[in-house]
């Protein structure tokens, strides 16, 4: 009997070199990638992150051929590039003659959907295997909070630490806690120099030139002949050992910490290769616990805790509640917000300062570390009253690291309380005080970040208590924000009315802050 000629597709966020798939090469086998305009074009992306992502995809394709492997690479302006997966398929299919395709499960649902239907449909057996990237199951957190109304992210990294025995003695953790937060978290207050970061200088000019060629849509700023991220295996091996060495010493301490000084301070900036597969998430989780091991390491518990709860416990997490609440998911709103993104997250020019650092870094680097996403961008966005649909479109399109997998739950769920509490027991919300404690940013804004109503008063903070009071019937039971509401209501009559009026004033005219 022939042997089966099988057609293997991957996915831009698929580049995993280690998977069993390409253990062996085999003439019979030809994977095919490809560059389309629906994933181009289902939201406006950062140039950097396309530019990124069909780079890696290029170089991987390279690497298939040089290790023996039969690729098909169809480029976005390929005449024959029908500009969709099914589209492209059908035709290999039907000119390459293969008797089967296969595909890896995708990691978004519209893909998964997708990709189901078109299997359904098409004339020749199919099967799907997994990427062999993630450290759970899809399914594998929803089964782990069975019958639970929270679920908390705690019990799941402390579940992952035992499963994974990692930071762990004898059962236990080590340090004897699982949290060490409250040596961390402070403002940078320059005593520590920020490293030498490595940044790539990858000549992506032809992507770039193809892109603006095809006009597809895209937002941010690029500098073509020097794109900073990662996009080889290498690469991402090289910027793991960089983070390591240099910045995981004081990861922790300034983990929450914001500066106009710099963009990125001791964050590891791994979350590009990560999320496009080039890494496994143990190759930058052991090289940091060995690191931390060494005798006369710099790095202390406090500092390699913080970073395995991210690895470990926030993406995991995040990926479980993604599969655990789709496809629902993308519906929630619970505060019904309507609002529409106010038009600087697109331009940067605001007179908010810490909303024009941290959105204006995006526009330029295609990054923000996880507080300015969180309580500057998402905090300024829910206190708005934005609906979470625009909200996410903005998240989705302008970081290097964004698919929905992962941006939704962080977005939608723990920056905007749409899913009323599924993952976040309280809304992320902050008046200016808590910018001004973890920033620089309040030093030379246009606004004054102690006043809550009155010329230039800053307006994160009437809009907060707007919130709370706007809200009340939705959030008074929640016990974490009861403080809140009695910190509210002792406030005097005549106080919280000039906050309220603040604060409706700078609503209705958010535009022009
Ligand atoms: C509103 C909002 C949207 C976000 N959207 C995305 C997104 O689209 N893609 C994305 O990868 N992350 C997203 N995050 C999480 C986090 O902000 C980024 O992972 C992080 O900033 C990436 O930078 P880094 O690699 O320097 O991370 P580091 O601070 O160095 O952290 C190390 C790694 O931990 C993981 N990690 C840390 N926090 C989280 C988290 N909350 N969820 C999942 N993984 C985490 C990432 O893989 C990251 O690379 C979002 C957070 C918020 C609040
Ligand atoms: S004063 Fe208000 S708007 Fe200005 S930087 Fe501080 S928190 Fe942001």
């Amino acid at each position: 009997m022939p042997k089966k000629k099988v057609l293997r597709l991957i996915l831009g966020d698929q580049l995993n070199e280690a998977h069993a798939w390409f253990k062996t090469p085999d003439r019979q086998v030809t994977y095919v990638m490809m560059e389309v305009r629906q994933e181009t074009d289902y939201v406006a992306h950062h140039i950097q992150k396309v530019a990124a992502f069909f780079a890696a995809m290029r170089a991987f394709a390279n690497r298939l051929v040089e290790l023996g492997h039969e690729v098909i690479y169809i480029k976005l302006d390929d005449p024959e590039n029908r500009q969709t997966i099914e589209g492209n398929i059908a035709k290999l299919l039907r000119r390459k003659k293969f008797s089967c395709f296969e595909y890896l499960l995708p990691d978004e649902h519209r893909l998964d959907l997708q990709l189901r239907e078109m299997a359904e449909a098409l004339p020749v057996p199919v099967e799907a295997a997994d990427t062999q990237h993630f450290l759970t199951e899809r399914q594998e957190l929803a089964e782990f909070f069975a019958g639970k109304k929270r679920y908390l992210m705690e019990s799941f990294y402390r579940w992952m630490r035992k499963r994974y025995d990692i930071l762990m003695d004898n059962g236990k953790p080590i340090g004897d806690k699982w949290n060490f937060d409250q040596k961390n978290r402070q403002a940078y207050d320059g005593r520590v120099p920020i490293p030498k970061p490595l940044f790539f200088t990858n000549d992506v000019s032809d992507i770039v030139k193809m892109i603006r060629q095809q006009k597809v849509a895209t937002i941010g700023e690029i500098q073509p002949a020097k794109l900073i991220w990662p996009t080889t295996r290498d690469q991402s091996l090289a910027l793991v050992k960089s983070f390591v060495k240099d910045f995981l010493p004081a990861f922790g301490t300034y983990q929450d910490a914001m500066t106009d000084t710099n963009w990125y301070l001791f964050h590891s900036r791994l979350s590009f290769a990560l999320n496009s597969k080039q890494l496994h998430p143990l190759e930058v989780i052991q090289p940091a616990v060995k690191a931390w091991q060494k005798k006369n390491s710099k790095i202390e518990i406090q500092q390699i805790e913080g970073y395995v709860r991210q690895v470990l416990g926030w993406r995991e997490y995040m990926r479980g509640i993604y599969w655990r609440l789709m496809p629902e998911f993308a519906e929630m709103n619970y505060f019904n917000h309507v609002a529409a993104l106010p038009e600087f997250y697109w331009t940067g020019q605001t007179r908010l300062h810490c909303l024009r650092a941290a959105i204006g870094q995006s526009l330029q680097h295609a990054y923000a570390h996880h507080i300015q996403r969180l309580m500057v961008t998402g905090n300024f966005a829910l206190l708005a009253g934005v609906h979470p649909d625009y909200v996410e479109e903005w998240y989705l399109g302008i970081y290097i690291d964004a698919i929905q997998w992962v941006e939704m739950p962080n977005t939608r769920a723990m920056s905007q309380f749409a899913d009323g509490g599924v993952v976040a027991t309280k809304p992320y919300i902050s008046s200016a005080k808590y910018i001004h404690s973890m920033s620089d940013y309040c030093d030379t804004c246009a606004y004054d970040w102690k006043k809550r109503h009155g010329k230039m008063a800053c307006p994160f903070n009437s809009m907060y208590w707007h919130f709370f009071e706007r809200h009340r019937s939705l959030l008074k039971n929640n016990p974490r924000v009861g403080m809140m509401y009695r910190t509210w209501d002792r406030m005097a009559d005549k106080e919280k009315k000039q906050i309220l009026k603040q604060a409706d004033t700078y609503l209705k005219n958010v535009d022009k802050l």
